[in-house]
Protein backbone atom coordinates (compact mmCIF):
# COMPACT_ATOMS: atom_id res chain seq x y z
CA UNK A 1 0.00 0.00 0.00
CA UNK A 2 1.75 3.14 -1.15
CA UNK A 3 2.30 5.53 1.95
CA UNK A 4 -0.20 8.37 1.32
CA UNK A 5 -3.11 6.12 2.49
CA UNK A 6 -3.72 6.25 6.05
CA UNK A 7 -3.29 3.41 8.37
CA UNK A 8 -6.46 4.73 10.65
CA UNK A 9 -10.23 6.25 9.22
CA UNK A 10 -13.48 7.13 10.41
CA UNK A 11 -16.00 5.22 10.15
CA UNK A 12 -19.83 4.93 10.72
CA UNK A 13 -20.68 2.09 13.22
CA UNK A 14 -22.99 0.23 14.60
CA UNK A 15 -22.50 -0.64 17.94
CA UNK A 16 -25.41 -3.00 18.67
CA UNK A 17 -28.99 -4.28 17.21
CA UNK A 18 -31.27 -1.76 17.87
CA UNK A 19 -32.40 1.72 16.46
CA UNK A 20 -30.38 4.73 14.81
CA UNK A 21 -29.23 5.89 18.43
CA UNK A 22 -26.29 2.98 17.83
CA UNK A 23 -24.37 4.40 15.65
CA UNK A 24 -21.32 5.74 16.76
CA UNK A 25 -18.78 7.80 14.54
CA UNK A 26 -15.35 5.92 14.96
CA UNK A 27 -11.64 6.25 14.22
CA UNK A 28 -11.18 2.07 12.47
CA UNK A 29 -7.97 0.55 10.89
CA UNK A 30 -8.20 1.16 6.87
CA UNK A 31 -8.75 -2.24 5.15
CA UNK A 32 -5.77 -4.44 3.21
CA UNK A 33 -7.19 -5.28 0.10
CA UNK A 34 -6.40 -8.90 -0.25
CA UNK A 35 -5.71 -10.44 -3.43
CA UNK A 36 -8.38 -10.08 -6.17
CA UNK A 37 -9.43 -7.34 -4.35
CA UNK A 38 -8.98 -3.48 -4.38
CA UNK A 39 -9.44 -0.59 -1.75
CA UNK A 40 -10.98 2.31 -2.77
CA UNK A 41 -11.56 6.28 -1.62
CA UNK A 42 -15.27 6.55 -1.08
CA UNK A 43 -17.14 9.38 -3.03
CA UNK A 44 -20.18 8.34 -1.73
CA UNK A 45 -21.89 5.41 -0.25
CA UNK A 46 -25.74 4.36 -1.51
CA UNK A 47 -27.99 4.43 1.65
CA UNK A 48 -30.26 0.96 0.97
CA UNK A 49 -33.03 -0.54 3.31
CA UNK A 50 -30.78 -3.75 4.00
CA UNK A 51 -28.88 -1.51 6.02
CA UNK A 52 -31.90 -0.69 8.42
CA UNK A 53 -32.71 -4.64 8.28
CA UNK A 54 -28.92 -5.41 9.84
CA UNK A 55 -29.11 -2.39 12.21
CA UNK A 56 -31.93 -3.01 13.28
CA UNK A 57 -31.51 -6.95 14.00
CA UNK A 58 -34.02 -8.01 11.26
CA UNK A 59 -31.05 -9.73 9.57
CA UNK A 60 -28.31 -11.50 11.58
CA UNK A 61 -24.93 -9.37 11.85
CA UNK A 62 -22.02 -9.36 14.24
CA UNK A 63 -21.25 -5.82 16.14
CA UNK A 64 -20.01 -3.69 16.11
CA UNK A 65 -20.74 -3.82 12.43
CA UNK A 66 -20.18 -1.10 9.92
CA UNK A 67 -22.58 -1.26 7.35
CA UNK A 68 -22.86 -0.48 3.46
CA UNK A 69 -22.34 -2.69 0.61
CA UNK A 70 -22.82 0.23 -1.94
CA UNK A 71 -20.29 3.67 -2.85
CA UNK A 72 -18.37 4.76 -5.53
CA UNK A 73 -14.71 6.19 -5.60
CA UNK A 74 -11.55 6.02 -6.57
CA UNK A 75 -9.14 2.95 -6.48
CA UNK A 76 -6.10 3.97 -4.52
CA UNK A 77 -4.57 0.56 -4.06
CA UNK A 78 -5.03 -3.34 -5.67
CA UNK A 79 -4.47 -6.24 -4.60
CA UNK A 80 -2.21 -9.30 -5.69
CA UNK A 81 -3.41 -10.71 -9.11
CA UNK A 82 -5.77 -7.79 -9.52
CA UNK A 83 -5.21 -6.34 -13.72
CA UNK A 84 -8.61 -5.18 -14.54
CA UNK A 85 -7.95 -2.14 -12.80
CA UNK A 86 -5.76 0.15 -11.46
CA UNK A 87 -4.82 2.87 -8.98
CA UNK A 88 -6.91 6.13 -9.70
CA UNK A 89 -9.49 4.75 -11.98
CA UNK A 90 -13.08 5.71 -10.67
CA UNK A 91 -15.18 2.89 -9.57
CA UNK A 92 -18.63 1.75 -8.46
CA UNK A 93 -19.91 -1.23 -6.42
CA UNK A 94 -22.50 -2.91 -4.47
CA UNK A 95 -20.68 -5.25 -3.80
CA UNK A 96 -18.35 -3.54 -1.09
CA UNK A 97 -17.37 -4.46 2.53
CA UNK A 98 -18.16 -2.12 5.69
CA UNK A 99 -18.27 1.18 2.79
CA UNK A 100 -19.79 3.38 5.92
CA UNK A 101 -16.00 4.60 5.86
CA UNK A 102 -13.40 6.96 4.22
CA UNK A 103 -12.01 3.66 2.00
CA UNK A 104 -13.83 0.57 1.91
CA UNK A 105 -12.53 -3.11 0.10
CA UNK A 106 -14.08 -4.53 -2.78
CA UNK A 107 -13.89 -7.47 -5.01
CA UNK A 108 -12.06 -6.46 -8.32
CA UNK A 109 -14.26 -8.53 -10.54
CA UNK A 110 -17.94 -6.74 -9.20
CA UNK A 111 -16.77 -2.78 -9.88
CA UNK A 112 -18.44 -1.02 -12.54
CA UNK A 113 -16.08 1.80 -14.28
CA UNK A 114 -17.57 5.14 -14.26
CA UNK A 115 -17.12 7.16 -17.18
CA UNK A 116 -15.97 10.51 -16.65
CA UNK A 117 -19.45 12.01 -18.08
CA UNK A 118 -21.29 10.53 -14.71
CA UNK A 119 -20.63 12.67 -11.07
CA UNK A 120 -18.97 9.97 -9.21
CA UNK A 121 -21.48 11.08 -6.34
CA UNK A 122 -24.29 10.23 -8.60
CA UNK A 123 -22.78 6.85 -9.50
CA UNK A 124 -23.42 5.23 -6.47
CA UNK A 125 -27.45 4.99 -7.34
CA UNK A 126 -26.22 2.45 -9.94
CA UNK A 127 -24.49 -0.37 -8.79
CA UNK A 128 -27.27 -1.77 -6.06
CA UNK A 129 -30.14 0.23 -7.07
CA UNK A 130 -29.40 0.54 -10.84
CA UNK A 131 -28.81 -3.08 -11.21
CA UNK A 132 -31.82 -4.39 -8.91
CA UNK A 133 -34.52 -2.09 -10.76
CA UNK A 134 -32.15 -3.75 -14.32
CA UNK A 135 -32.21 -7.52 -13.16
CA UNK A 136 -36.10 -7.49 -11.93
CA UNK A 137 -37.17 -5.66 -15.38
CA UNK A 138 -34.74 -7.85 -17.99
CA UNK A 139 -34.01 -11.02 -16.08
CA UNK A 140 -36.76 -11.55 -13.10
CA UNK A 141 -39.75 -10.53 -15.33
CA UNK A 142 -38.58 -9.87 -18.53
CA UNK A 143 -40.57 -6.86 -19.61
CA UNK A 144 -41.54 -5.95 -23.43
CA UNK A 145 -43.77 -3.69 -25.11
CA UNK A 146 -47.15 -3.85 -24.12
CA UNK A 147 -46.46 -5.42 -20.85
CA UNK A 148 -48.74 -3.91 -17.89
CA UNK A 149 -46.54 -3.56 -15.16
CA UNK A 150 -47.56 -2.75 -11.18
CA UNK A 151 -44.27 -1.84 -8.85
CA UNK A 152 -44.67 -0.33 -4.57
CA UNK A 153 -43.67 3.18 -4.15
CA UNK A 154 -42.60 4.48 -7.25
CA UNK A 155 -40.92 7.66 -5.91
CA UNK A 156 -38.36 5.68 -4.22
CA UNK A 157 -34.62 4.59 -5.02
CA UNK A 158 -35.41 1.29 -7.08
CA UNK A 159 -39.27 2.54 -7.06
CA UNK A 160 -38.03 5.57 -10.04
CA UNK A 161 -35.96 3.51 -11.64
CA UNK A 162 -37.50 0.29 -12.32
CA UNK A 163 -40.46 2.51 -13.73
CA UNK A 164 -37.96 4.81 -16.30
CA UNK A 165 -36.65 1.15 -17.39
CA UNK A 166 -39.70 -0.55 -17.89
CA UNK A 167 -41.43 2.15 -19.73
CA UNK A 168 -37.98 2.30 -21.83
CA UNK A 169 -38.64 -1.35 -22.51
CA UNK A 170 -42.24 -0.23 -23.39
CA UNK A 171 -44.61 -0.88 -20.68
CA UNK A 172 -47.54 0.34 -18.94
CA UNK A 173 -45.91 1.55 -15.76
CA UNK A 174 -48.78 1.65 -12.46
CA UNK A 175 -47.45 2.26 -8.75
CA UNK A 176 -48.69 3.18 -5.92
CA UNK A 177 -47.18 5.61 -3.56
CA UNK A 178 -47.99 7.50 0.01
CA UNK A 179 -48.08 11.43 -0.59
CA UNK A 180 -48.93 13.98 -3.21
CA UNK A 181 -45.49 14.90 -3.36
CA UNK A 182 -44.50 11.45 -4.52
CA UNK A 183 -47.41 11.38 -6.67
CA UNK A 184 -45.73 14.18 -8.90
CA UNK A 185 -42.23 12.57 -8.56
CA UNK A 186 -43.53 8.94 -9.91
CA UNK A 187 -45.47 10.43 -12.51
CA UNK A 188 -42.45 12.62 -13.67
CA UNK A 189 -40.21 9.41 -13.89
CA UNK A 190 -42.95 7.81 -16.13
CA UNK A 191 -45.78 5.94 -14.60
CA UNK A 192 -48.79 5.68 -16.61
CA UNK A 193 -51.48 5.68 -13.68
CA UNK A 194 -50.32 6.72 -9.53
CA UNK A 195 -52.49 5.29 -6.91
CA UNK A 196 -53.06 4.83 -3.23
CA UNK A 197 -51.67 2.57 -1.33
CA UNK A 198 -55.68 2.26 0.10
CA UNK A 199 -57.00 1.12 -3.27
CA UNK A 200 -54.50 0.12 -5.67
CA UNK A 201 -55.94 -3.34 -5.94
CA UNK A 202 -59.28 -1.83 -7.36
CA UNK A 203 -57.89 0.61 -9.17
CA UNK A 204 -55.21 -1.94 -10.58
CA UNK A 205 -58.61 -3.97 -11.83
CA UNK A 206 -59.95 -0.73 -13.34
CA UNK A 207 -57.12 -0.08 -16.13
CA UNK A 208 -56.21 -3.45 -17.08
CA UNK A 209 -60.19 -4.58 -17.58
CA UNK A 210 -60.34 -6.53 -15.10
CA UNK A 211 -57.51 -8.54 -16.20
CA UNK A 212 -54.57 -7.71 -14.07
CA UNK A 213 -51.01 -6.67 -14.50
CA UNK A 214 -48.70 -9.02 -16.10
CA UNK A 215 -46.13 -8.42 -13.23
CA UNK A 216 -46.40 -7.18 -9.77
CA UNK A 217 -42.71 -6.30 -8.00
CA UNK A 218 -43.43 -5.99 -4.58
CA UNK A 219 -40.61 -3.95 -2.43
CA UNK A 220 -43.07 -3.14 0.24
CA UNK A 221 -43.62 -6.66 1.81
CA UNK A 222 -46.18 -7.37 4.18
CA UNK A 223 -48.69 -4.30 3.87
CA UNK A 224 -48.94 -4.79 0.52
CA UNK A 225 -48.12 -8.71 -0.68
CA UNK A 226 -51.54 -9.75 -0.67
CA UNK A 227 -52.76 -6.97 -2.91
CA UNK A 228 -50.59 -6.97 -4.96
CA UNK A 229 -50.62 -10.76 -5.66
CA UNK A 230 -54.22 -10.72 -5.81
CA UNK A 231 -53.62 -8.24 -9.18
CA UNK A 232 -51.40 -10.28 -11.07
CA UNK A 233 -53.21 -11.49 -14.32
CA UNK A 234 -53.63 -15.35 -14.78
CA UNK A 235 -50.53 -17.10 -15.44
CA UNK A 236 -48.60 -13.83 -14.73
CA UNK A 237 -45.72 -12.76 -11.79
CA UNK A 238 -46.05 -11.87 -8.57
CA UNK A 239 -42.06 -10.47 -7.60
CA UNK A 240 -41.52 -10.02 -4.03
CA UNK A 241 -37.91 -7.93 -3.87
CA UNK A 242 -38.13 -6.60 -0.45
CA UNK A 243 -39.69 -5.75 3.32
CA UNK A 244 -39.77 -1.92 3.43
CA UNK A 245 -43.16 -2.21 5.90
CA UNK A 246 -42.03 -5.63 7.54
CA UNK A 247 -41.22 -9.25 6.17
CA UNK A 248 -44.38 -11.44 4.61
CA UNK A 249 -45.44 -14.19 6.80
CA UNK A 250 -45.04 -17.41 5.95
CA UNK A 251 -46.77 -18.58 2.52
CA UNK A 252 -49.00 -21.34 1.53
CA UNK A 253 -48.18 -22.35 -2.47
CA UNK A 254 -51.97 -23.01 -3.14
CA UNK A 255 -52.57 -19.55 -2.97
CA UNK A 256 -50.72 -18.99 -6.36
CA UNK A 257 -53.51 -21.77 -7.96
CA UNK A 258 -56.30 -20.00 -6.49
CA UNK A 259 -54.94 -16.43 -7.86
CA UNK A 260 -54.59 -17.67 -11.12
CA UNK A 261 -51.67 -20.23 -11.71
CA UNK A 262 -49.35 -17.32 -10.86
CA UNK A 263 -45.66 -17.47 -10.75
CA UNK A 264 -43.93 -16.28 -7.52
CA UNK A 265 -40.28 -15.44 -6.76
CA UNK A 266 -38.55 -13.72 -3.80
CA UNK A 267 -35.05 -12.84 -5.71
CA UNK A 268 -31.95 -11.44 -4.65
CA UNK A 269 -29.46 -8.97 -6.82
CA UNK A 270 -26.33 -11.49 -5.66
CA UNK A 271 -28.38 -13.90 -7.67
CA UNK A 272 -28.52 -11.68 -10.52
CA UNK A 273 -25.03 -10.79 -10.65
CA UNK A 274 -23.09 -13.92 -10.43
CA UNK A 275 -20.26 -13.23 -13.38
CA UNK A 276 -18.30 -10.62 -14.25
CA UNK A 277 -20.00 -10.61 -17.33
CA UNK A 278 -23.42 -10.44 -16.14
CA UNK A 279 -22.05 -7.32 -14.08
CA UNK A 280 -20.43 -5.92 -17.88
CA UNK A 281 -23.48 -6.70 -19.41
CA UNK A 282 -25.76 -4.95 -16.85
CA UNK A 283 -23.60 -2.02 -16.51
CA UNK A 284 -23.39 -1.86 -19.88
CA UNK A 285 -27.46 -1.10 -20.66
CA UNK A 286 -27.93 1.04 -17.40
CA UNK A 287 -24.80 3.16 -18.71
CA UNK A 288 -26.47 3.13 -22.09
CA UNK A 289 -29.76 4.54 -21.03
CA UNK A 290 -28.29 6.54 -19.20
CA UNK A 291 -26.22 8.25 -22.06
CA UNK A 292 -28.86 8.10 -24.22
CA UNK A 293 -31.09 9.77 -21.77
CA UNK A 294 -33.48 7.23 -21.17
CA UNK A 295 -32.39 7.24 -17.55
CA UNK A 296 -32.44 9.77 -15.27
CA UNK A 297 -30.58 9.53 -11.38
CA UNK A 298 -32.47 11.17 -8.61
CA UNK A 299 -30.12 11.47 -6.23
CA UNK A 300 -32.24 13.48 -3.91
CA UNK A 301 -30.87 13.31 -0.22
CA UNK A 302 -27.27 13.61 0.54
CA UNK A 303 -25.95 13.71 4.09
CA UNK A 304 -22.64 13.71 6.02
CA UNK A 305 -21.53 9.86 6.88
CA UNK A 306 -21.30 11.03 10.19
CA UNK A 307 -25.13 11.95 10.40
CA UNK A 308 -25.82 8.09 9.13
CA UNK A 309 -28.32 8.04 11.66
CA UNK A 310 -30.38 10.34 10.47
CA UNK A 311 -30.42 8.94 7.35
CA UNK A 312 -31.69 6.04 8.48
CA UNK A 313 -34.41 7.94 10.71
CA UNK A 314 -34.91 9.70 7.20
CA UNK A 315 -35.42 6.53 5.16
CA UNK A 316 -37.43 4.92 7.50
CA UNK A 317 -40.31 7.27 8.42
CA UNK A 318 -40.76 6.95 4.53
CA UNK A 319 -39.64 10.84 4.19
CA UNK A 320 -36.95 10.27 1.81
CA UNK A 321 -37.58 10.05 -2.40
CA UNK A 322 -34.89 8.69 -5.42
CA UNK A 323 -31.71 8.06 -4.03
CA UNK A 324 -29.93 8.65 -0.47
CA UNK A 325 -26.13 9.08 -0.26
CA UNK A 326 -23.80 9.23 2.46
CA UNK A 327 -20.69 11.45 2.06
CA UNK A 328 -17.55 10.85 4.04
P1 LIG B 1 -37.12 3.25 -1.28
O1 LIG B 1 -36.44 4.48 -1.74
O2 LIG B 1 -38.12 2.62 -2.15
O3 LIG B 1 -37.71 3.51 0.13
C1 LIG B 1 -38.65 2.63 0.64
C2 LIG B 1 -40.07 3.11 0.32
O4 LIG B 1 -40.96 2.07 0.68
C3 LIG B 1 -40.50 4.29 1.15
O5 LIG B 1 -40.05 5.53 0.64
C4 LIG B 1 -42.00 4.16 1.07
O6 LIG B 1 -42.49 4.77 -0.13
C5 LIG B 1 -42.21 2.64 0.94
N1 LIG B 1 -42.77 2.10 2.17
C6 LIG B 1 -43.98 1.52 2.27
N2 LIG B 1 -44.23 1.16 3.52
C7 LIG B 1 -43.18 1.53 4.25
C8 LIG B 1 -42.87 1.45 5.63
N3 LIG B 1 -43.71 0.89 6.51
N4 LIG B 1 -41.69 1.94 6.07
C9 LIG B 1 -40.84 2.50 5.20
N5 LIG B 1 -41.07 2.61 3.87
C10 LIG B 1 -42.24 2.12 3.41
O7 LIG B 1 -35.99 2.16 -0.93
P2 LIG B 1 -35.06 1.36 -1.92
O8 LIG B 1 -35.28 1.80 -3.30
O9 LIG B 1 -33.70 1.39 -1.36
O10 LIG B 1 -35.58 -0.13 -1.75
C11 LIG B 1 -36.92 -0.48 -2.10
C12 LIG B 1 -37.13 -1.92 -1.70
O11 LIG B 1 -36.31 -2.74 -2.50
C13 LIG B 1 -36.77 -2.22 -0.26
O12 LIG B 1 -37.71 -3.11 0.27
C14 LIG B 1 -35.42 -2.92 -0.39
O13 LIG B 1 -35.16 -3.79 0.67
C15 LIG B 1 -35.61 -3.65 -1.69
N6 LIG B 1 -34.38 -4.02 -2.39
C16 LIG B 1 -34.25 -5.32 -2.79
C17 LIG B 1 -33.17 -5.74 -3.51
C18 LIG B 1 -33.12 -7.12 -4.00
O14 LIG B 1 -32.23 -7.47 -4.80
N7 LIG B 1 -34.03 -7.98 -3.62
C19 LIG B 1 -32.06 -4.80 -3.81
C20 LIG B 1 -32.35 -3.43 -3.43
C21 LIG B 1 -33.45 -3.07 -2.72
P3 LIG B 1 -44.04 5.28 -0.07
O15 LIG B 1 -44.07 6.28 1.03
O16 LIG B 1 -44.36 5.84 -1.39
O17 LIG B 1 -44.81 4.05 0.24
Amino acid sequence: IPSEIPETMRAAVVLEAGGPENFAWREVPVPTPAPNQVLVETAATGLNFIETYQRSGLYKVEYPFVPGSEASGTVVAVGDDVDNVAVGDRVATASGTATYAEFFVAPADKLLPVPDSIDLVEAAAIPLQGMTAHYLCRSTFEVTAGDEVFLTAGAGGVGQLLTQMCKHLGAKVYTAVSTDKKREIALAAGADGVFNYEDFGQRLKEVTGGRGVDVAYDGVGADTFDTSLESVRPRGMIVLFGAASGPVPPFDLQRLNAAGSLFATRPGLAYYTLTADEVAWRAGEIFGWLAEGALKLSVDQRFDLADAAEAHRTLESRATTGKTVLIP
